[in-house]
């Protein structure tokens, strides 16, 4: 179905002055005001803060808690998040959120997906936002942020909220240094443009520049060089896999300033609940990928040059261990389940019982971390395997 192809639905004007107007304004005005006055550190570094502020309200306001609910927050941080997240010009929670859970349920999809990658770049960065393409909004798949009076409030009043952080702050800024129009062109205009599109290419380049090691069924990539213009979001492929994990980029050298602030949130009681992926899952997705990755470069080079049935059979015995070991986590996961229930209903037990129990879940947890660690290992076999697979090629060529 291409219904795009045929007529293109109208233009939406509002959308229009936004996205087209206010980029061309700020690249015409702010140089321009630049060589006739001057900017200072002042007004450079509160058009940063006020970067930081909305991107980070988006990331872990919009996206990791309301769109994914990727963990809890105080009412005190949601009306933080509201408010900054409405500075960002971006629609209000109830509309973005709900764009996104369809994004990510119908990811590439050309139709369905509102932002779809697959209809090209410029599409998904910002093409989707200039025409009505998505008609009479539906938040049927956004059910509880309806019933969350922060949402709703901030949708309700959405233009004023929006007015008042875009233009009513900057001004008093301007007040309060002297030069109104510097100020408001850098704090409020250059600033909400720079915003604006280093979130856009969450969903432009973001699928298209960057690699895959957790998944290939869609098109979200992983990015270290994103990730550090869109406030940790660009290890997008992981997003798309785990998408209620609070973090993105998942080791702790990986720039994710959104996880961090969510982790200094938990710790001063404004968050909790933060969803974490157990490590073997995600050790289970790279290996899973890594697999499909071989099996098909393994029939590359058996079409090539015969000769490849010993590393075949390698690979072969590896996929069996990877798939017990997944059999031995299942089961793992079941017994610590069924501790769990215990543990409630047996809460007044003896004391020898408890440390009984604490034994257990020791012996649990080695058993886990000895699985962890043994895919982590076959990782490393299955790349010396690969490596021998590019040796046969070369030799074979
Ligand atoms: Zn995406
Ligand atoms: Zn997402």
């Amino acid at each position: 179905m291409n219904g795009h192809d045929n007529k293109k639905p109208p233009l939406n004007v509002v959308n229009v002055i936004i996205f087209i107007g206010l980029p061309v304004a700020a690249l015409a005005l702010v140089p321009l005001w630049g060589i006739y006055d001057g900017y200072d550190s002042f007004q450079w570094l509160w058009a940063l803060a006020f970067l930081y502020l909305n991107g980070m309200s988006i990331t872990g306001g919009y996206h990791r808690l309301w769109s994914h609910n990727a963990y809890e927050a105080h009412p005190l941080l949601k009306w933080f998040f509201a408010l900054w997240g409405a500075g960002a010009l971006q629609n209000s929670i109830l509309v973005w959120a709900s764009d996104h859970r369809r994004h990510h349920r119908h990811v590439d999809d050309e139709v369905l997906d509102p932002y779809s990658a697959r209809r090209g770049l410029w599409f998904s960065h910002m093409g989707w936002m200039l025409r009505n393409y998505s008609g009479e909004p539906d938040f049927s798949n956004a059910k509880d942020l309806q019933r969350d009076p922060v949402v709703l409030f901030q949708h309700q009043h959405y233009v004023a909220l929006t007015l008042l952080m875009n233009l009513g702050l900057p001004l008093l800024l301007g007040i309060w240094h002297g030069d109104i129009i510097g100020t408001v062109l850098l704090v409020g205009l250059l600033r909400l443009v720079v915003n604006h599109h280093v979130t856009f290419f969450i969903n432009s380049l973001a699928h298209f520049w960057g690699s895959r090691p957790y998944t290939e069924a869609n098109s979200a990539r992983d990015n270290g060089f994103l990730a550090l213009l869109t406030y940790g979001e660009g290890y997008h492929n992981y997003h798309h896999i785990f998408q209620k994990d609070y973090r993105n980029g998942i080791r702790w050298w990986q720039w994710d300033p959104t996880k961090w602030m969510i982790a200094l949130c938990q710790r001063v009681g404004l968050a909790r609940n933060l969803n974490r992926v157990p490590d073997f899952k995600i050790q289970r997705a790279i290996l899973d990928t890594a697999f499909m990755r071989a099996r098909y470069k393994l029939e590359q080079a058996h079409a090539q040059c015969k000769g490849t049935e010993t590393l075949r059979e390698m690979l072969e015995r590896e996929y069996q261990l990877f798939t017990e070991s997944i059999n031995q986590w299942t089961i793992l996961q079941a017994e610590r389940y069924e501790r769990t229930k215990v543990q409630l209903s047996d809460a007044l037990e003896e004391q020898k019982q408890q440390l009984q129990q604490k034994w257990e879940h020791a012996a649990l947890h080695t058993r886990l971390k000895t699985l962890e660690y043994s895919l982590k290992m076959q990782r490393k076999r299955l790349g010396l395997l690969m490596e021998q697979v590019h040796f046969h090629q070369a030799q074979m060529a």
